[in-house]
């Protein structure tokens, strides 16, 4: 009997060393790790950068709180917000914080409770954020969620605009549907949303938790559509592996979260500040996003070749096969043969290799895939 609380269906493989994108077990035995910790690894494991930007930092300065004014922190916002439509960063230790954070913001700023989120996204699992999560089994025994969340079928217009009403002060979505399915927007849809917020005066959180930071070739998602989001919400690849989390929002936003509206104690922490810099000065480089770019054509290019009956969905390293039945036992017999995947929805396998990700890797984990699936 395990003394950890069973709430997650943990998988029996004991990961204790990694490097790159390949992580060991306790007997020994070398896995890719083409999870990347839930699209957290974004320089892979053990990256050189990132593990003496800790060291550095935790001879120097542990934690602060948010008494004092914290130029690192400045120093990241503006790395983050640099050539956007953003102008404010607020820092914290999670993707459910950071959405709880927008989520307050939008209500606090437009004075408006209702926010429209979709069916199969994912926001996090706060009880804000679970009542966000258009997801009934996320919800499931936790009795009544927050009524001001309305769920609408994603990537249908119609839908939504029949949803849109006088209190709706906010819309919520994720770019890429990363639990979900790896259900990408359509053009169409961004278009619909991007002139009904327009249109009514309706602020847009993006939730850029699993797509931002490189995972899909460009910075965040969201610069491959039309979305101009007024909030957007980042954790996951921001600290490589080093818990943090982020909203950015633009300056019309400045006042609403003015002193003492909102906070954190850990949110910030110059450890969490310093090894993020790190990820985002290797990350935000052109050549570096354009290798992801190229690898993620040659991983499609692949797959397509080894696997023609499958679909290929998603963009970037958030790429989805999908199957025709579940993928639960694929994700088991390729860990079995020494490839560690993740499932999206219940039919999508899930392909989120580091960014740092090799060619030679990515024919790894495809030739793997060829044996499971074929
Ligand atoms: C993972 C995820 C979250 C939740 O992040 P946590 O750090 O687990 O709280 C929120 N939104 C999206 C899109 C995610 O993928």
């Amino acid at each position: 009997m395990s003394s950890l609380f069973p709430n997650y269906a943990r998988r029996p493989v004991h990961l204790i060393e990694g490097k790159g994108t390949i992580v060991k077990d306790e007997q020994g035995k070398s896995y890719l790790d083409f999870t990347s910790g839930i699209a957290v690894l974004s320089l892979g494991h053990a990256h050189t950068a990132i593990v003496k930007a800790l060291q550095e930092q935790s001879e120097r300065l542990w934690h602060t709180s948010n008494l004092f004014e914290s130029p690192k922190q400045e120093q990241l916002a503006n790395i983050l917000i640099e050539e956007t439509h953003f102008a404010h960063a607020f820092f914290c230790n999670s993707g459910a914080e950071a959405n709880e954070a927008a989520i307050k913001l939008a209500r606090k700023h437009t004075g408006k409770h209702v926010i429209i989120t979709f069916e199969n996204s994912f926001h996090g699992r706060t009880f804000g954020t679970m009542s966000a999560t258009g997801q009934e089994k996320v919800r499931q025994g936790f009795g009544p969620v927050l009524e001001t969340f309305r769920t609408v079928p994603f990537n249908d217009v119609e839908k939504l605009e029949a949803a849109i009403d006088d209190e709706v002060g906010a819309i919520m979505l994720e770019v890429i549907q990363g639990e979900g399915g790896v259900n990408k927007v359509t053009p169409e849809f961004a278009e619909a949303i991007s002139s009904i917020c327009e249109s009514k005066g309706i602020l847009l959180i993006v939730d850029e938790v699993q797509t931002g930071i490189g995972r899909t070739g460009t910075r965040y998602a969201y610069e491959q559509t039309v979305l101009k989001p007024d909030i957007m919400t980042l954790a996951k690849g921001l600290g490589g592996g080093f818990p943090i989390g982020a909203m950015l929002g633009t300056s019309e936003l400045g006042e609403t979260f003015g002193p003492g509206t909102h906070g954190t104690t850990f949110g910030g922490n110059p450890l969490a500040v310093r090894v993020a810099q790190a990820v985002l000065e290797h990350v935000f480089v052109s050549d570096f996003l354009d290798e992801v770019n190229k690898k993620s054509e040659y991983f499609v290019h692949k797959l397509n070749e080894a696997l023609p009956s499958y679909k290929v969905v998603g963009a970037g390293l958030l790429l989805g096969l999908v199957c025709e039945d579940e993928a639960a036992p694929y994700i088991t017999e390729a860990e079995k043969a020494g490839l560690l995947l993740v499932g999206a929805g219940p039919n999508v396998i899930r392909l989120l290799p580091p960014l740092t990700v090799t060619r030679d890797e990515i024919d790894q984990a495809v030739d793997i895939l060829r044996t499971i699936l074929n």
